[in-house]
């Protein structure tokens, strides 16, 4: 019989398993994003984190909005 196709069909079982991540808390995450505008091409975004970089020109002179 068609032995490979046999092998194949395990592999995407164990592939399709799904991993049991925790749960990912969205609303928190959201609370402590910060709109930024950048300096370079006026671009605005929400970032989050110390090293924000714009999403359009990959430019890291950003400024946070208030
Ligand atoms: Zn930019």
């Amino acid at each position: 019989m068609d032995a490979d196709g046999y092998t194949h069909e395990i592999e995407v079982k164990n592939m399709c398993m799904v991993a049991d991540v925790p749960e990912f808390n969205i609303e928190n995450i959201e609370m402590n994003l910060k709109e930024y505008v950048c300096q370079d091409c006026g671009n605005k975004f929400k970032g989050l984190g110390n090293s924000v970089i714009c999403p359009a020109c990959k430019s890291s002179n950003v400024e946070i909005v208030s």
